[in-house]
């Protein structure tokens, strides 16, 4: 479609679908190769994660890169803005490398990545994936010339691309002549939807011209961020019903702690529900001196919580209430997740499957040994007036009832335990 084509039909939002699709059903994409990682087709949705260091301090980019990586990121993104930043490109990778971190680095890039990939090779080469904003890869009769020149060099170095649309850059060429197209119709539509529709079709048109390049549909995703939840499913259910285009979900400025976090999980909930996204990116703003990782924590979490993936053991805890006796259970439940935390790496390879195990730390009985039953192992602690025993289930059935002042060394231990007995291979037991 282009914008002459565009009708008030196709600006108008898909009709909701009832149907929900789930883990067990995808919407099928063509399969992109990233540095060895699949993005799409039936391979699981990957996370990925962005840097905020300057890409030209070579020490801090290779330690946030690292620190990503290590928290789970499957990709990580840098900025390629400068001279400077594409001359440390491929020191990174190296020094990456060199280190031990497998994850590919994708290179954002906006208004002059033609020309810093013309002019340095060696960044062009080193990076795994290009990311195009079409919206500012260049202006008027030059717009076509250097989007071209950027495919050019992914085929040249056999690279995907991610076309990446964001509504705060749109092409305002394409939006101006789809609202005086509007202003025409006789029926016609909000300026949102003409909005969307310019978002949508600014992605599918620059897609189209990199097939038209040669660029094959395994080397090209799809993303295009907005900032308001409702907007961002509208804009990827149209955009997965028109292309088969392995699809990035993020929503664009989703802000700081809590409210970052509920936008963004919100919103790629229920596209992920549809079966709609490849991989996805939690855009967050750290707090100053925050943990850039907490995005790639977030990521994992939604994507655990939904049931797509697994990627550490869950703890399960309820909440506490009146019936609480002491602040024993948070300490316990929090303990607990830090040591899975702090053995996961260890663990993954020793233990495969522990990912999936479930625990349960419980504040009473009411609701204890019936969530217990269900985890992998569980305990419930005794509440206000209970006798000071806790019975500790695993596997279904009642293991144990721990009691006195060691209750949470000893239902560790009994976690640990129940690690090496049923996730511990044969002959592995050092
Ligand atoms: S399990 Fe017990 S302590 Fe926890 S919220 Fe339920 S009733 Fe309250």
């Amino acid at each position: 479609m282009t914008a002459d084509t565009m009708t008030a039909d196709t600006m108008t939002s898909p009709t909701p679908d009832p149907a929900v699709a789930g883990p067990d059903a995808r919407r099928r994409s063509v399969a992109v190769d990233v540095g060895g990682v699949t993005v799409g087709g039936d391979a699981p949705i990957v996370v990925q994660s962005m840097t905020n260091t300057d890409t030209a301090d070579i020490e801090a980019t290779v330690a946030q890169v690292a620190a990503l990586a290590e928290a789970g990121s499957e990709i990580v993104r840098i900025t390629v803005d400068r001279p400077e930043a594409a001359r440390a490109v491929p020191h990174i990778r190296d020094r990456l490398r060199a280190a031990g971190v497998a994850a590919p680095l994708v290179g954002d890039f906006h208004y002059i990545g033609h020309t810093l990939l013309a002019e340095h090779p060696a960044c062009a080469e080193a990076l795994a994936k290009y990311r195009i904003n079409p919206g500012n890869v260049g202006f008027g009769e030059k717009k076509d010339r250097q989007f071209a020149a950027m495919i050019e060099t992914a085929l040249t170095y056999d690279k995907p691309v991610r076309i990446g649309v964001n509504w705060g850059s749109l092409d305002q060429a394409l939006l101006t002549s789809l609202m005086d197209r509007n202003a025409q119709s006789p029926t016609p539509v909000s300026a949102a939807a003409v909005l969307r529709e310019a978002i949508v079709q600014s992605a599918l048109l620059s897609a189209e011209r990199a097939e038209e390049l040669g660029l094959g549909r395994d080397r090209i995703i799809l993303s295009a961020k907005v900032s308001k939840v409702q907007d961002l499913v509208a804009v990827y259910r149209d955009l997965a019903q028109r292309s088969d285009h392995a699809l990035h979900l993020g929503l664009t400025e989703a802000g700081m702690g809590a409210k970052g976090i509920v936008a963004s999980s919100a919103a790629l909930a229920l596209l992920l529900q549809q079966g709609i996204g490849d991989t996805i990116r939690i855009s967050l703003t750290p707090e100053p001196g925050g943990d850039r990782t907490l995005e790639v924590r977030v990521a994992q979490d939604l994507l655990q919580t939904m049931g797509f993936r697994d990627f550490a053991p869950d703890v399960a805890a309820c909440p506490g209430c009146g019936r609480t006796t002491s602040t024993l259970f948070q300490e316990l439940a929090q303990r607990i997740r830090q040591d899975l935390d702090a053995a996961m790496p260890d663990w993954r390879a020793r233990y495969p499957g522990v990912e999936a195990m479930k625990v349960a730390v419980m504040g009473c009985i009411v609701n204890g040994p019936g969530e217990s039953k269900h985890a992998d192992i569980g305990i419930s602690l005794p509440g206000t007036g209970e006798s000071p025993a806790a019975p500790v289930f695993i596997d279904g059935k009642k293991a144990a009832t721990l009691r006195g002042a060691t209750i949470a060394e000893d239902f560790r231990a009994m976690v640990h335990a129940y690690v090496e007995r049923r996730f511990g291979q044969p002959g592995s037991g050092d």
